[in-house]
């Protein structure tokens, strides 16, 4: 069992923001890959209208693939009722909700208020979805570009309501606000309330705090992180700032502290070729794929 768990989230937030379209072949080139390398959670697309976000038209199809990778947990984003209906019907694994604590976020997201789309998700849960998880994602968490701070107890109080009814709960650092110091106090107060149920780490790049929040989220108990391969995506309202924190980076984090993630870092790199052959104009990112493995460094 490896010590720490990473959702590899690239074919979902990383081509969901990202600036041209990867083929649904190359997806499955590349998620085949990912599997190779020992990712055994994938969010592979999110059931939102392709007219909205034409990247994830094909989601449906994607789903039925990754489920052909053996071991691999199929995770798939709905904002709603009708997109967690879709999931179920493609048969993913997992589906996970976003539910944003920022007001200004939430509306103009998904022209729902926070305790509007808290109910959404409660409607979801009650619809019947045998053996599907479900897992409620506390986006904005740290602080959002429309509206500022977010207040924390908002945090607390919203990721509260989902522990009653999901599955899991994750903090989400949507926009690249956060420090390690917010982290560690935010998934504090969070697990004093939830306990176990907080199972989730999902962090942006954006300010290149992205390693330093994992980090600070392993030493407050979290064990399930979420990241990008090349740190796919980017945000429009920082020019030049990458998506998600780089899968790549975090294994070699985690590996050379000696915390096992059970990914095998060359492998990990013939998965990041058939990324860049997929969509070749988008720019990537990552350190420890440039620099390459320490001498002599050997993974746990
Ligand atoms: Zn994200």
């Amino acid at each position: 069992m490896p010590a720490v768990h990473i959702c590899e989230v690239g074919p979902r937030d990383g081509l969901q923001n990202a600036h041209h379209l990867m083929p649904t072949e190359a997806k499955k080139e590349w998620l085949a890959a990912l599997a190779g390398a020992g990712l055994r959670e994938i969010e592979v697309g999110s059931f939102v209208p392709p007219k909205l976000i034409p990247a994830m038209a094909d989601t449906g199809e994607i789903v039925a693939f990754a489920k052909t990778l053996p071991g691999v947990k199929v995770v798939a984003l709905a904002p709603n009722l009708k997109g967690f209906q879709r999931a179920l019907e493609a048969g993913a694994h997992k589906v996970t909700f976003p539910v944003s604590a920022s007001h200004a976020h939430s509306v103009s997201n998904v022209r729902m208020t926070p305790d509007q789309m808290v109910e959404e998700v409660r409607r979801c849960a009650l619809f019947p979805h045998p053996g599907v998880e479900i897992e409620g994602a506390v986006a904005t968490a740290f602080g959002c570009t429309l509206q500022g701070q977010v207040d924390e107890n908002e945090v607390v109080r919203i990721a509260a309501e989902l522990a009653g009814f999901c599955d899991s709960v994750a903090l989400a650092d949507t926009v690249g606000y956060a420090n390690p110091a917010q982290v560690k106090r935010l998934f504090g107060k969070v697990r004093a309330q939830i306990g176990d149920k907080l199972d989730g780490a999902h962090f942006h790049n954006t300010r290149g705090l992205g390693l330093a929040n994992a980090l600070a989220a392993y030493e407050a108990d979290v064990r399930s992180f979420d990241s990008s391969m090349g740190g796919l995506g980017g945000c429009p309202f920082a020019p030049g700032a990458s998506g998600n924190v780089i899968t790549e980076d975090l294994v070699f984090m985690f590996e050379a502290m000696g915390v096992s993630t059970g990914i095998d870092f060359d492998k990990l790199m013939k998965a990041r070729q058939l990324l860049v052959k997929g969509i070749p104009e988008e720019p990537i990112y990552g350190h420890t794929p440039l620099a390459g493995l320490p001498k002599g460094f050997a993974a746990r």
